[in-house]
């Protein structure tokens, strides 16, 4: 699926992952606020290794040879930027790579049952605040707000 089809089929669901906040700015929310079956119809990757090969191949306009030659190495995402962690050099046998698959299937369709996104078309485009509300807007140092 092309990022621009993927920005269509999920965009309905972004705007669950977004909420205003006192000043009226358009915020991220905190994803532990949200369920599973949300942050999967918003096209959030459950497995944090794929997650971060998306990043990657994001970065990198789509090319996994360009991935593959990244010098980038103190990026913090460099280690994992093929999809593997390279600290954890267990080896399975067979039989437990079989049962492993098997149990991300199924945790995968499980959390693949999404609800249905809301009646009406789709938006285009989420309004975000314009450049000067952004300047007057107070500035948080760390911490949740
Ligand atoms: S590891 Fe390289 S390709 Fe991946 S996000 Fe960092 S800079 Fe981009």
């Amino acid at each position: 699926m092309s990022v621009e089809s993927k920005q269509i089929e999920f965009g309905r669901f972004r705007q669950d992952m977004l909420e205003r906040d006192a000043d009226g700015h358009l915020i991220g929310r905190d994803p532990r606020d949200l369920t599973a079956e949300q942050l999967i119809a918003a096209g959030a990757e459950p497995a944090i290794l794929k997650a971060v090969r998306a990043k990657c191949l994001d970065c990198c306009c789509e090319q996994p040879t360009e991935v593959r030659k990244c010098t980038a190495v103190d990026c913090a995402l460099w280690p994992y930027r093929l999809g593997r962690n390279p600290f954890n050099r267990r080896e399975l046998t067979e039989e437990q790579r079989v049962a492993l698959s098997d149990r991300m299937k199924k945790f995968r369709e499980e959390a693949r049952t999404v609800p249905q996104p809301p009646e009406g078309p789709a938006p285009s485009k989420i309004s975000t605040p314009s450049l000067e509300t952004a300047r007057r807007a107070p500035i948080r140092i760390g911490g949740r707000p």
